[in-house]
């Protein structure tokens, strides 16, 4: 295991282009990750010769096909240190988190509980919460930030009481980076008996963590932001609340018998997967986690702090910029504004410059909201970005201010 950021960059295609006359320097890896030439390879293999459907051929190619599909499961297992047997294979994090909406919290919570989440949450882990709160009577708590824009422990204790059934909680904010206190906010949650949901979208990349020692009943994620391609992601959950939830869709697949009087349903993980799946969406999610297993993942947390600090320190030089997100326990990415000048405008000038941020309101609009703001500028870093890129962004966001603000 070795890490050098440039060997990193050669496995990544897209990096090698250049951008209206730059090079690209690709900062939107919350959004979306780029794909090394293995997964790339991966898809190809399935769709130029492995190509058939999975589970019902006994045919050559399907073989093949569901081999290497149903590979992906042990991958999985290993890589969040569960049972292979409890990973459900999902479209990603959104769909992860509407299984357990529908599937367990819809049987399970009643009028007057409560599901509590943070300020910080991504739209998909607030609008499924109240969808099911609609159908259930349940409500809707939100745990509130501090001053440094974390989540608030003391007042998280004061909300989190016994009648609170459910924490959907993610691990970072993708829109201004804060890391979330989740063995304190876990423990708040079990010391009231509450089941606990893990949003683990923006760290699922970031190498194995005991999900069932941390207290996680529900873990959600999508690969498409850990090096492997849309379209595919994973529910984890213990086999005994698997089998107690009901499907999520019906249809081939799930199944074990069906009669028109009434069907029986596979077991889990299979019974949460109808339909002719992702095959190659999973297919590219194994190459990934393969691709993932050999880095050294301390040394890439190093690197990704070190952008994160150069970044920080480049960016407050310059006059009217604001950074939102907190100076420790962050992901790398910085999300800020510059005052008097609109994001959209910002993005704009550093896409003439080869540079790819993304701006908005980053699918948070309630923490938006609570910020005070229309929304942000976030450049968000990964393994394979360098000093140098963020050095070029910092100088040529310095120009875009002078620009901007003159
Ligand atoms: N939660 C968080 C924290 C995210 O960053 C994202 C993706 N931006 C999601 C959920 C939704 O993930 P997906 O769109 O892959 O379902």
């Amino acid at each position: 295991m070795s890490f050098d950021v440039q060997a990193l960059r050669a496995d990544f295609p897209a990096l090698a282009q250049e951008v209206n006359g730059h090079p690209l320097h690709y900062f939107d890896n919350a959004a979306t990750t780029l794909k090394p030439r293995s997964v790339i390879a991966a898809l190809d293999r399935y769709n130029s010769l492995d190509t058939a459907n999975v589970h019902r051929g006994l045919h050559e190619l399907s073989a093949r096909a569901t081999t290497a599909y149903e590979a992906t499961r042990g991958k999985l297992g290993e890589w969040l240190g569960v049972p292979e047997s409890e990973v459900v294979y999902t479209r990603g994090t959104t769909e992860s988190i509407n299984i357990v909406a529908q599937c367990w919290a819809r049987e399970n919570l009643r009028s007057d509980d409560e599901i509590a989440i943070s300020a910080l949450e991504h739209h998909a882990n607030i609008v499924p919460w109240q969808i099911v709160a609609r159908q259930t009577g349940a409500r809707l708590v939100v745990l509130p930030l501090n001053a440094q824009n974390h989540i608030d422990l003391e007042a998280a204790a004061a909300r989190i009481g016994p009648r609170t059934r459910l924490l959907a909680i993610s691990a970072g904010s993708n829109a201004i980076g804060s890391l979330n206190p989740l063995p304190e906010l876990i423990a708040l949650a079990k010391a009231q008996g509450a089941r606990v949901l893990v949003d683990g979208a923006q760290v699922a990349i970031r190498g194995p963590i005991e999900l069932p020692a941390l207290g996680v009943d529900f873990y959600c994620a999508s690969a498409h932001k850990m090096f492997g391609p849309t379209g595919s992601g994973l529910l984890w959950a213990p086999r005994e609340l698997l089998e107690a939830m009901p499907p999520w869709m019906g249809g081939g697949d799930m199944i074990e018998t069906v009669r028109f009087e009434a069907s029986s349903y596979a077991e889990p993980p299979w019974k949460f997967e109808a339909g002719t799946p992702n095959i190659a969406g999973m297919i590219g999610f194994g190459a990934a986690l393969d691709y993932l297993q050999t880095l050294d993942h301390a040394a890439i947390a190093a690197h990704e702090d070190a952008l994160l600090a150069r970044a920080r320190a480049g960016l407050e030089e310059i006059d009217g910029l604001r950074i939102l997100g907190p100076r420790v326990h962050s992901l790398p990415l910085v999300s800020f504004v510059l005052e008097g000048a609109h994001e959209q405008d910002v993005a704009t000038l550093l896409n003439e410059n080869g540079i790819a941020v993304r701006t908005g309101h980053h699918c948070a609009m309630p923490l938006m909201a609570e910020l005070g703001l229309r929304g942000t500028i976030r450049a968000s870093f990964s393994a394979y970005n360098t000093l140098d890129e963020v050095d070029h962004l910092c100088h040529s966001m310095a120009r875009i201010a002078r620009l901007l603000r003159a």
